[in-house]
């Protein structure tokens, strides 16, 4: 077969020539074939693979391209980047490999196409194309990775034993690509990965969580998360969830299983928000459920506390996987510590006062918030589900009056500490924090407006009660 068509980018004539003049064969391999043959959008990369130096064909490249863009080398791999036209271009030598048991990195000998073909990860990733002016665009495809491709299969090249034990990140990257193209991994794989997965300790939690965020991303993230439970993958990377699985019955009164349900909380949410720190909030919302569940013959199961426990837990989380301990697991742990907040609220009847609440604590993060619960609704009662979701209709209609009239979100009291000071010639004193408690109170449980004067009104009546004598 032919794919020329996919070659159409001049960086393509570029590359053929210059192998041509280095008398080196050269091939596009991996990604970018597999994703013209999927349809799959515009490549951002794009892996070269030279029988000979790749180095030297990327800086020879380089010089044919208008400004001559710079050449990453990177000597202990072997491999060289550029970027052209916003596309990473990756050169590497065709190579054989062999591994030891305590490493995935390793050990390196120049090889052929095939040698090169062989050391992929799966048949859809050793498609390759070739650059060569004698076969240019003929598909190089030893394992049938076209066939794999239409019958939506993922299947490694060799024993997939040994392909996994190898290098036990390609466990991630089977679950990974299977999630994210809807592909099945091939029964015998599938196996190999539930037999392996313990030697994921020996990955590095960067990668791992680099693959659970391509996961996430995904339009139906639980098909990943599922496949991580049945492999045995989950328990080593996130036993928080899998702490989540199981229904206990006590007295005839169970609970639901809060792991299928939070999966399916992560598949509705990833319809409404490409947000990844949403989507990560939504995975771990209920996280806190396993260490707070009791139960007692009186209101049966309960999780008390378990969204206060559940934002701390985000945070050992974070820190154990290596995760950025910055605004964005604050963000995580704040939409866990609030998810329970609107449908409380939704519950009863939705009142102004405990809207402005809401949006008092959650900022700017409301909506994000509200995002969260109603992926959370995931009732199959359609009387319960219709009540809930017109509840968070309401919700969300009075966030926006409330905030047009008071301004809640990114509260600013009216009256600051300096202003109480001055008016009752005060030095730092707890008197001070009672009345600017009671002024934003009052305006919460709207007993006042957010207006300068009305609150300076209120603080003079606080202050009298409180025996403080105005300065004038
Ligand atoms: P994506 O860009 O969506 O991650 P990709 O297939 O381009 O997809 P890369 O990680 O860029 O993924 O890898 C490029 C190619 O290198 C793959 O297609 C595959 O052939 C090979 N490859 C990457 N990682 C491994 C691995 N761990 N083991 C074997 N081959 C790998």
């Amino acid at each position: 077969m032919n794919y020329k068509e996919a070659l159409q980018n001049n960086i393509f004539k570029i590359i053929s020539q210059s192998a041509q003049d280095l008398k080196l064969d050269a091939y596009v391999i991996g990604g970018f074939v597999r994703d013209y043959i999927l349809q799959r959008g515009n490549a951002k990369d794009i892996d070269i693979v030279a029988i000979g130096s790749g180095i030297a064909l990327a800086k020879h490249v380089a010089k044919h391209l208008p400004n001559e863009p710079k050449v990453q080398v990177f000597k202990t791999y072997g491999t060289a980047m550029l970027r052209y036209e916003d596309v990473e271009i990756e050169f590497v030598g065709a190579r054989k490999e062999s591994y030891t048991e305590n490493s995935r990195n390793p050990s390196v000998e120049n090889g052929t196409l095939q040698d090169d073909q062989n050391r992929r990860d799966f048949t859809i990733n050793a498609l390759a194309l070739s650059l060569n002016a004698t076969n240019f665009g003929d598909l190089l495809d030893p394992f049938g990775g076209i066939s794999d491709l239409n019958k939506n299969i993922i299947r490694t090249p060799l024993d997939p034993d040994i392909t996994y034990s190898d290098d036990p990140l390609r466990m991630m990257r089977a679950i990974r690509f299977a999630t994210q193209l809807n592909f099945k991994i091939e029964t015998k794989s599938l196996e190999a990965i539930s037999r392996n997965n313990k030697r994921i300790k020996i990955i590095t939690n960067e990668r791992i969580v680099t693959e659970l965020n391509k996961i996430l991303e995904s339009e139906t993230p639980s098909i990943g998360f599922l496949l991580l439970e049945k492999t045995g993958l989950l328990q080593y990377i996130l036993p928080e969830l899998t702490a989540l699985k199981g229904i206990d019955e006590v007295e005839g009164q169970r609970h639901k299983d809060n792991f299928y349900h939070t999966l399916e909380v992560v598949d509705n949410i990833a319809k409404h928000t490409p947000n990844l720190w949403l989507r990560w909030a939504a995975l771990l919302h209920d996280i806190g459920k396993a260490p707070t569940k009791r139960f007692s013959k009186k209101v049966g199961w309960t999780f008390h506390g378990h969204e206060f426990e559940g934002s701390k837990m985000v945070f050992h989380l974070f820190k154990r996987l290596k995760m950025p301990l910055n605004d964005k697991m604050k963000f995580v742990q704040k939409m866990v510590f609030m998810s329970s907040r609107p449908i409380v609220l939704a519950n009863d009847e939705v009142t102004d006062s405990a809207v402005r609440r809401l949006v008092f604590d959650a900022g700017d993060y409301v909506d994000d918030l509200m995002t969260l619960c109603e992926a959370d609704i995931t009732t199959k009662n359609p009387k319960k589900f219709k009540k809930y979701h017109n509840n968070f209709k309401i919700v969300r209609e009075k966030i926006i009056e409330v905030e047009a009239r008071d301004h809640i979100r990114n509260f600013q009291p009216p009256i600051s500490g300096e202003e109480i000071m001055e008016t009752f010639n005060l030095k730092p004193c707890r008197e001070i924090g009672v009345i600017k408690e009671a002024i934003k109170e009052a305006i919460l449980e709207g007993d006042i407006p957010n207006e300068h004067e009305a609150a300076y009104q209120l603080m003079l009546k606080k202050g009298e009660k409180l025996g403080l004598k105005t300065s004038v």
